[in-house]
């Protein structure tokens, strides 16, 4: 095999960028190691920069104007015929992101890759169902009709690399859009599967690319090309600001699904068995999800009862090689992103933080960090202040219905928030007053996907999810014809 196409896992994976339907490698390269076994080099990856970025957008560009002319049930063929290849090989990528990012590869098989599949037939079936707005107004006929807005670039990050391309590509695609897709240097790999779908799917040269490489390098080039019309991304509040400042120079809309600090609530009422059990998952991916309620906020008459089961559960949890089906955490991605959660933890201990269980990696020879608990001296502590991404939660209490909402109002970022009781009514208060895009209630996860999605604060700008999505990657256009034009 030649060094452009390396076996991962037993499974063929192109290491060159997919640009105007055929691949294109890059004089340098980027190493990509497994989390796994950091020892393991996966591959060296197309490392792009000015000119691939060029290249990838200037190919959107010249595919744009036949894709946006197909009508909606058209590019549903070919959305279709892409989800179709993606059911037949959710195993292959699942071992490959597996070994690349280092999810457990059952939740990557039953739940996770399947979920691309499910995004790119949902925005098919919802932008062939649209029904535009019409009404009558001042002797006018008014139409809203959704233009596709042009060439999108979607920057993604690190976890979830597949399904959450797919979240963002899938719309872009349905609008009319053609796309230029940059995933995170960390987790490249499963994109490039996509691609080799795509290329089977049969979609026209330039509607779909893909460039990998450096955020700073051809991330940065891409967003601040004047020729693009969209920019979806999700990532860091620290890259969102910096692609917000691209775009706003060169005026192009942009989403940012940004980080998330979000609040679990437990209240004295709720069924404390189901609430241990959904925190026991903040756990889960090793903490590196955005949507994870990370601050336990429990009333105090059960914090006590709370802490002991909450214990017990989290002892129930193995670390271990995430294609191991025992497994339920797996290696944090990367040695840098192991320090740095390292570092949160040894800066709230020397703040006077109180580690309650965790707080050290497994071992010295892998990206394993136990389960971590840490009781804050303060509400202002880096800690509850600060977005891990890690295996780390905080636990504080609450004596009143107030000051918990107060408490989950109290840090800058808004995403998602967790509670629990067994009153609708509280439910309902809480929930209306705490800031976040997603709230779920005794639940955690279930997605809809017409809903919605996306948050406040530093966790981003604008909303993706349904006609968000594709109202979005739109240019919306308002049409008038005075009463009474006639034919001929
Ligand atoms: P990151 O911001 O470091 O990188 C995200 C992507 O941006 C990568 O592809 C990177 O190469 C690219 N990038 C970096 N600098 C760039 C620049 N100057 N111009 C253009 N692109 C650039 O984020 P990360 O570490 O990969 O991901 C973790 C973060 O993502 C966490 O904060 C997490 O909460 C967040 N996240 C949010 C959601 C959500 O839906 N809100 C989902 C998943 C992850």
């Amino acid at each position: 095999m030649s060094a452009q196409r390396v076996s991962v896992g037993g499974i063929e994976v192109d290491t060159r960028h997919f640009i105007n339907g055929v691949r294109v490698s890059s004089p340098t390269t980027f190493e990509d190691r497994s989390p796994l076994d950091w020892s393991l080099k996966l591959a060296d990856v197309s490392r792009g920069g000015a000119g691939e970025a060029d290249a990838a957008i200037s190919a959107a560009i010249a595919a744009f104007p036949a894709w946006a002319a197909l009508s909606s049930d058209e590019r549903q063929i070919y959305l279709y015929r892409l989800a179709d290849l993606i059911d037949a090989n959710v195993e292959r990528i699942a071992t490959v992101e597996c070994l690349d990012m280092g999810m457990l590869e059952e939740s990557l098989r039953l739940r996770v890759i399947g979920r691309g599949a499910r995004n790119f037939r949902a925005y098919a079936d919802l932008a062939a169902n649209y029904h535009a707005r019409q009404w009558d107004s001042n002797t006018t006929h008014n139409t809203v009709l959704r233009m596709p807005a042009g060439p999108t670039v979607v920057i993604t990050p690190w976890n979830a690399p597949f399904m959450l391309s797919t979240w963002k590509c899938a719309p872009a695609l349905a609008a009319g859009n053609t796309v230029v897709l940059k995933p995170a240097e960390w987790s490249p790999l499963s994109c490039s599967l996509l691609m080799d779908l795509v290329s089977e799917a049969d979609f026209p040269p330039g509607v779909f690319n893909v460039v990998q490489g450096l955020g700073e390098e051809v991330g940065a080039a891409l967003v601040s090309d004047p020729r693009v019309r969209r920019i979806s991304f999700t990532g860091s509040p620290e890259t969102g600001r910096r692609i917000g400042v691209a775009a706003a120079k060169n005026l192009v809309p942009f989403t940012a699904e940004l980080g998330g600090k979000g609040p679990f609530i437990v209240f004295a009422d709720a069924d404390l068995d189901a609430a241990v059990e959904k925190a026991a998952l903040m756990y889960d991916d090793a903490g590196q999800v955005c949507l994870a309620g990370t601050r336990l906020i429990v009333e105090d008459s059960v914090r006590d009862e709370f802490l002991a089961r909450f214990t017990v559960a989290t002892e129930r949890h193995v670390l271990g090689d995430s294609r191991d089906p025992k497994t339920t955490i797996s290696p944090l991605i990367h040695p840098d992103h192991l320090a740095r959660v390292e570092g949160f933890v040894e800066r709230a201990i020397g703040a006077g933080d109180h580690v309650v269980f965790g707080g050290t990696r497994l071992r010295d020879d892998g990206l394993w960090f136990t389960p971590t608990l840490i009781e804050p001296h303060s509400n202002d502590a880096d800690i509850v202040q600060h977005e891990v991404f890690g295996p780390v939660l905080t636990l504080q209490t609450f004596s009143s219905e107030q000051e918990a909402v107060d408490l989950a109002n109290s840090t800058p970022y808004g995403l998602s928030a967790l509670i629990f009781t067994s009153v609708r009514e509280r439910a309902d208060r809480v929930g209306e007053a705490i800031r976040a895009g997603t709230i779920w209630v005794n639940s955690f996860l279930i997605r809809d996907l017409t809903a919605p999605f996306g948050g406040t604060g530093v966790s981003g700008i604008g909303r993706e999810g349904g006609d968000y999505a594709l109202d979005f990657y739109s240019d919306l256009k308002t049409y008038q014809v005075k009463e009474g034009t006639t034919n001929g």
